[in-house]
């Protein structure tokens, strides 16, 4: 079983520290959630476990399976098993979203590809995307769509859900806005990830949301104040902030609030 080591993450943004030292460890088969205030860094976290260039690390490191990921690419951190998805998906222009997954899976399962080569073929495909689908309750027809254009956020959350069902990573980190999603999107995500987690993935939850929490408990529930993570707990640690809000975390913590 692997895991997704955090340690002493410090992250900047242009001159500005957000992250002061983050520590979390995600093992395959288990389901975090990191909660906050607004502001508080959890998009930044994401970012930098991407890669994304903006988000600088200045100290600390992640590892997946003991692999350092400071100097890979998204699509070499995607080949060791860690996958995002994101608040506000881009739009690709002319690319389908079953084109789009076949790219992917074809990256991912082999690392020798060069670019428009050794696709994955096409009918092994095709049957596996039919396959997950069915699994999902997802019409056909969703594949032929062109990516992210015109999706509702129901739809961008379904995309969101074939993907990690396609790609079936070891790790997954889904930041979920609160204020962003309807009911429908909300339903998608929560049933989806109850229905593909299990022992083979870790999922980090980047959320508020009760529904989704409740589909899916966590067995730690983690509070980011101020680029740290000042307290974890189990799902109660959860309930607790969705009553109480941050207020009495924020007590208990007065060098971060
Ligand atoms: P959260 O996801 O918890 O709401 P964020 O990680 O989005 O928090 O933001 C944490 C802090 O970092 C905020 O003060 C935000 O303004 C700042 N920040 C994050 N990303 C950027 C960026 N690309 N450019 C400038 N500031 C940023
Ligand atoms: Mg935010
Ligand atoms: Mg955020």
């Amino acid at each position: 079983n692997s895991v997704l080591k955090i340690e002493d993450l410090h992250v900047k943004v242009g001159e500005t520290p957000i992250l002061t030292g983050v520590n979390l460890e995600v093992k395959q088969g288990e389901i975090h959630a990191l909660m906050g205030p607004n502001g508080s860094g959890k998009s930044t976290l994401a970012y930098a476990l991407m890669g994304h260039p903006k988000y600088e690390i200045t100290h600390g490191k992640i590892e997946i399976g003991g692999v350092d990921l400071a100097e890979l690419d998204a699509c070499e951190r995607a080949r060791l098993g860690l996958f995002l998805a994101f608040q506000y998906p881009v739009t690709i222009p002319g690319v389908k979203v079953a084109d789009f997954l076949r790219l992917a899976i074809s990256n991912i399962r082999n690392p020798e590809r060069k670019e428009g080569e050794n696709l994955m073929p096409m009918r092994e495909f095709r049957t596996e995307l039919r396959q997950t689908m069915d699994q999902l309750n997802m019409d056909s027809e969703f594949a032929r769509r062109y990516l992210n254009d015109g999706f509702s956020g129901g739809e961008k959350k379904r995309m969101e859900i074939l993907q990690l069902a396609m790609l079936k990573p070891k790790f997954a980190i889904l930041d979920e806005t609160d204020s962003g999603l309807d009911s429908d999107a909300v339903r998608v995500v929560s049933e989806g990830l109850a229905k593909l987690s299990g022992p083979e993935m870790g999922v980090l939850i980047i959320t508020h949301h009760e529904r989704l929490l409740e589909y899916n408990e966590p067995q730690f529930t983690h509070v980011m104040l101020a680029g740290k993570i000042v307290e974890t707990g189990d799902a109660s640690l959860a309930r607790e902030l969705h009553e109480n809000g941050y207020t009495e975390v924020r007590k208990r913590h007065p060098e971060e609030a």
